[in-house]
């Protein structure tokens, strides 16, 4: 079976590669820069990858970018978004690329009949942020939606981005009769495969890389090996619908520092929190993630191959 993956040298992505070749698909992804070594050497060396991986260009902007990438392919695999939290410029950098892009692919699913299933990352970004508290007793599931106004009124830019691109997914999916299933994981980490600083690992490592103080935040966790396999059964099972909210545990930073502390004693941690009185965490519904056959690895697992990555990629020695 042949399979398409959009942003494939990206974190998540590589991980989904990873998998997909080990189950013996054949996989076609795209990427921006296939002649960049960091963003295509780590691809190429997975098992299977001389085989049955090809890499195409295209950019999210560009119309009928992804027609080439999509053809002859059962599934797709639609990842590529941009992901970071800092820009002075947040409708070229992040709205375009998100909303545009999702459509560009969806357009190319469109046409091309041999596609049966998109499964689009989206994030628990698109789900919890409408303003309602969220507090120890709430419990958000995928029923929650994100509101785009919200996002606006608060300037959170990247939350507005896969907002706004999973709404328009749902939209044009139901016009245009694609059977769309949506991945909404919240912060996710473990190990890296690709060589370059990914946002969600850049947090980890901003926790041990000698920081005074951690920020005033409550947020979802989840391995990405969790995620990339999700993903892959979200396809491959027939009764697998609607959106997959992900997320093991919320923690408050100052959670995380208390697991690094007792994983890593000799490490100089944040001592203080940036900010009072700490936000509140909540719980986030593993229901429906569970009935796709997924157990979600423990936040203290995560940490640590987080941490181990990061040494071992040279981005963090510790002392
Ligand atoms: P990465 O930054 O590693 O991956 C983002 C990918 O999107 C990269 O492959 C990047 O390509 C690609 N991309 C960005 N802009 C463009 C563009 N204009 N044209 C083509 N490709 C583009 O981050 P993640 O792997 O974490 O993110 C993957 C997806 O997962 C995103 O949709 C993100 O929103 C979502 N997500 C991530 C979470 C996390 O905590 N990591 C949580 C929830 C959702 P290039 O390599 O060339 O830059």
């Amino acid at each position: 079976k042949t399979v398409a993956v959009t942003g494939g040298s990206g974190y998540i992505a590589s991980w989904i590669i990873k998998f997909l070749l080990e189950k013996g698909y054949t996989v076609k992804a795209s990427v921006r820069y296939p002649d960049d070594p960091k963003k295509a050497n780590h691809l190429f060396a997975l098992d299977g990858a001389k085989e049955r991986l090809k890499l195409i260009k295209a950019d999210l902007l560009e119309e009928g970018s992804f027609d080439a990438l999509v053809e002859g392919c059962e599934g797709v695999f639609h990842t590529a978004s941009p992901f970071f939290l800092e820009t002075n410029n947040p409708q070229d950098d992040l709205l375009d690329p998100a909303l545009k892009g999702t459509l560009n692919v969806l357009n190319s699913v469109k046409k091309t009949p041999s596609v049966k299933r998109v499964v689009l990352t989206s994030s628990e970004a698109a789900v919890s942020f409408n303003g309602k508290p969220r507090t120890p007793e709430v419990v958000v599931d995928e029923t929650w939606f994100s509101d785009p106004d919200f996002c606006r009124e608060n300037k959170l830019w990247y939350v507005l981005s896969k907002t706004a691109a999973e709404n328009a997914a749902w939209k044009f999916a139901k016009e245009n009769n694609i059977d769309l299933v949506v991945m909404n994981p919240a912060l996710v980490l473990g190990p890296l495969l690709q060589p370059t600083l990914n946002t969600s690992s850049a947090v980890i490592l901003n926790l041990i890389n000698g920081a005074e103080t951690y920020a005033n935040v409550s947020v979802g966790c989840v391995n990405v090996k969790d995620v990339a396999k999700a993903h892959i059964l979200a396809f491959e099972n027939p009764s697998a619908s609607g959106r997959y909210v992900m997320v093991e545990r919320v923690a408050h930073y100052s959670e995380i520092v208390e697991i690094l502390r007792k994983l890593y004693p000799t490490l100089k941690l944040p001592e203080k929190c940036d900010s009072e009185p700490p936000l509140p965490i909540y719980q986030v519904s593993k229901d429906k993630i569970r009935s796709l056959g997924i157990e979600l690895t423990p936040l203290e697992v995560s940490v640590k191959e987080t941490v181990e990555s990061l040494k071992e990629k040279n981005f963090f020695k510790a002392p």
